[in-house]
């Protein structure tokens, strides 16, 4: 009887499972652990295994990584719960036989093993195949051909591609999978197309190397290497490949390749990359949302003390009233520019200059408004720092957002406070541009998302983009920005550039 290993934590899967695949006449061993199964699967040798991905010490990934270890051919079917696709895809790199999700269906849970249980028969039949394969490139006689053709046709029937060449690189075989994935017929590449026009350029020549090699799987062998293959109309695909050489007594006769097509993996991974691109898509758009109901909200108290004044004809109303339209159409135009200046693709115009003059008109810019908070405004400036390759506009926008920032770190009647600026040029390590400030200071929750698109702890005053574009522009250059923090002390953000 089939012997079948079930992995699971949850005592009432594995139960289910044993009672279900018992009926199906396996001879069921349990295991509520990684360790445990891996110890059940040393001493049974099951041919399936059956494991649990998210389980507590060891998961079902390092289960299936070290059972492939052992036998690379035995069959390992995951199971995985809801939203755990990537682990998923991650099992199937590592060669798991098939996937099924939870709660397990007797559907899927028999088409999984009726799909492991056809491999490990072909797999069976195509080693005695390979075995005997020496003797079919070398004999040719109608007689041996016969004899072969039963062998053959289990080779067309794999799922996988399986192509041979000889020694000189001509094709030899070449079956239905191999047809899938490059698209040539059978009659259109045997004894017509030369190995190396199924890779692109150079590629076969540095396989074949490989195979001869040590790194991949010992000499003479090379196993799971990730590359892409060239079809018939010059189209890449994503394969697996493993190769073997076949040799008569020390004499190299062919070389044997079993491709794995990976474009359902590869498939599933864009997917993958797709809907959290949604999902971050629909965040923005919330937060996009959010502001503007915000600003459209002063926008009709505004409107409303507008209609009040005229009707009661109240010109003071009616200015208020209008101030605060005003107020808010310039807070809308601001987080436009804003959202477009962060969507933006064109690169930075890098030029040369000088990074004290531009920290010099920041400050000039804001030392109005800071004088009227009373906010020290203080410069730190390295003399030695020379002119650097920079987009002057770019490095202006980041020091503002950060000078604007600084200053609203402080409540609107802050006296004694500070914010000081300064450059300094670390050698190797890059040029420093600092905004420190004594104002409020963050907690650790905030400050760890500051950076974060459309977070802003000021409500409709804020836009939350200003730090988001200052990264953006911060990464441009190749640079990074750190922020520290302490709650009432202050803050103090750095720009490391590159030199
Ligand atoms: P906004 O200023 O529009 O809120 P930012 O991206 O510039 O958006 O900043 C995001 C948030 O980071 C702010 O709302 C604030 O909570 C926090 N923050 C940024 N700079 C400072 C600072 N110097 N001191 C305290 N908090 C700050
Ligand atoms: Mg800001």
């Amino acid at each position: 009887m089939k012997k079948l290993l079930v992995i699971d934590d949850e005592a009432s899967t594995r139960d289910l499972l044993k009672l279900s695949l018992e009926m199906e006449g396996y001879t069921v061993f349990v295991a509520e652990d990684g360790p445990k199964g891996l110890e059940i699967f040393a001493r049974e040798n099951p041919s399936v295994v059956l494991t649990d991905i998210k389980m507590p010490g060891m998961d079902g990934i390092e289960v299936l990584r070290r059972i492939k270890e052992q036998s690379p051919d035995a069959e390992v079917i995951v199971i995985t719960g809801h939203g755990e696709m990537t682990l998923a895809i991650e099992a199937l790199k590592l060669e798991a036989s098939d996937f099924i999700s939870k709660p397990v269906s007797d559907e899927s849970l028999n088409i999984a093993l009726r799909r492991a249980e056809e491999k490990i028969w072909l797999r069976n039949r195509l080693r005695e195949y390979t075995e005997d394969l020496e003797r079919l490139v070398k004999e040719t006689s109608e007689e041996l051909v016969k004899r072969h053709e039963l062998e053959h046709n289990l080779i067309q029937s794999s799922m996988d591609g399986i192509i041979a060449n000889d020694r000189q690189g001509n094709i030899i075989i070449f079956n239905e999978g191999a047809e899938r994935i490059h698209g040539y017929t059978q009659e259109e590449a045997v004894s017509k197309i030369h190995v190396t026009q199924l890779y692109p350029e150079g590629q076969a020549r540095q396989i074949k190397k490989m195979i001869y090699g040590n790194e991949y799987g010992g000499p003479g062998r090379l196993i799971n290497y990730s590359v892409e293959v060239l079809t018939n109309t010059g189209k890449l695909v994503p394969i697996l490949l493993s190769a073997t050489i076949i040799d008569d007594k020390g004499e190299e006769v062919a070389t044997v390749g079993h491709f794995k097509d990976m474009r359902e993996v590869k498939r599933l991974e864009e997917e993958l990359v797709t809907s959290e691109r949604m999902v971050a898509v629909g965040q923005t758009t919330a937060g996009i949302a959010h502001g503007v109901k915000n600003i459209l909200h002063g926008m009709k108290l505004g409107a409303f003390m507008i209609d009040t004044g005229f009707d009661k004809e109240k010109p003071e109303s009616i200015r208020k009233g209008w101030d605060l339209v005003r107020k808010n159409i310039n807070r809308i135009s601001k987080m436009t520019k804003e959202m477009l200046s962060l969507a933006s693709t064109t690169p930075p115009a890098f030029e040369v200059c000088s990074l004290n003059e531009i920290v010099e008109e920041v400050c000039e810019l804001m030392a109005e408004e800071a004088n009227r908070r009373g906010i020290r405004l203080v410069l730190e400036l390295d003399p030695s720092l020379t002119q650097v390759t920079v987009d002057p506009d770019g490095i202006h926008t980041c020091l503002l957002n950060l000078v604007t920032n600084a200053i609203e770190a402080f409540p609107e009647d802050a006296s004694g406070g500070q914010v000081t600026v300064s450059s300094r040029d670390e050698g190797g390590a890059g040029v420093h541009l600092q905004v420190r400030d004594t104002g409020q200071g963050m907690s650790e929750e905030i400050r760890e998302r500051v950076l974060e698109n459309l977070f802003t702890t000021k409500g409709a005053r804020g836009t939350g983009l200003g730090l988001a574009i200052t990264q953006k522009i911060v990464h441009e250059h190749g640079g990074t920005i750190q922020v520290e923090s302490e709650p009432k002390k202050g803050s103090c953000f750095t720009i490391i550039l590159p030199e």
